[in-house]
């Protein structure tokens, strides 16, 4: 059976230049569940996203994937093996549509099967995946819109959908209802919710509604340490937490 776990980091710090942006933290995400990683500006939190994708090199430390040590493999290897991170909006082509966008995500999981190109049905399994995507994420009536003129929280559902079609086992979500208004912000969260089942996903996420809303565990961070962890409750009762973070 597989581990409860499946994230593990393990006294991971990471340096900069005689400054420790992320310092010894030792974390585990249950698979599953829904992650928040929270903490002030300038905590660590995207030093450790970083981290946890390869963009950046640990100075020490472990990071364990499905029992796996996965800290000296590439960024690339690490997406292989099913940890995903939200592409920003930016790596989304502006002046493609939607589907198109959608599309290339998938080519992008399937691009580097040789015998996926073979079969001229290969296009017809490519679109029906790209357009079933759309359906996931409640885009299908944008499929032929350009990305350009999406509506700002849409482009954010787009940026999961390409997240989606890299066939993610544990997602990693940076900020995803950033600058959102309460519109949007809501259906994001619902969208969260429902990619969720079946897959893990470990977010940064400031809105602490949203937070309490659909997380299962938040994990706090404070000047590179993880200073508490536990369900909302525990963590916005932690009087540290709350003269750390919430300002009281
Ligand atoms: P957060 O995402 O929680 O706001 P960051 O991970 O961006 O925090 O930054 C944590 C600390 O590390 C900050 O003090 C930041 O200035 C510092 N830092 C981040 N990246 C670098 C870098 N490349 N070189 C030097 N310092 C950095």
């Amino acid at each position: 059976m597989a581990s409860d776990v499946i994230l593990e980091t393990r006294n991971l710090t990471k340096g900069f230049k005689g400054f420790v942006a992320v310092n010894d933290v030792n974390f585990k995400v249950r698979r599953g569940s829904i992650h928040a990683l929270i903490g002030p500006n300038g905590a660590g939190k995207t030093t450790f996203f970083n981290l946890l994708t390869k963009f950046l090199t640990p100075t020490s430390g472990s990071i364990i994937y499905n029992g796996q040590d996965i800290t000296d493999l590439k960024p690339e290897q690490i997406a292989h093996l099913g940890v995903i991170r939200s592409f920003q909006i930016s790596a989304v082509f502006p002046h493609l549509t939607v589907l198109e966008n959608v599309r290339i995500g998938l080519q992008r999981r399937l691009g580097t099967s040789f015998h996926f190109w073979k079969s001229e049905q290969s296009l017809t399994t490519l679109h029906d995946r790209a357009r079933a995507l759309l359906a996931e994420v409640d885009l299908e009536k944008f499929a032929d819109t350009m990305t350009v003129d999406l509506p700002y929280g849409r482009k954010r559902a787009l940026e999961i959908a390409t997240t989606l079609a890299m066939e993610p086992e544990l997602m990693l979500l940076d900020e995803p209802t950033q600058g959102m208004g309460h519109e949007d912000v809501h259906r994001v969260t619902e969208l969260i919710k429902k990619v969720s089942a079946g897959r893990t996903i470990l977010m940064v996420e400031h809105n602490m509604s949203v937070v309490s809303g659909i997380c299962d565990r938040i994990s706090v961070l404070q000047r590179g340490s993880l200073l508490a962890e536990g369900t909302y409750e525990e963590v916005s009762g932690n009087p540290q937490v709350m003269e750390a973070y919430m300002g009281t």
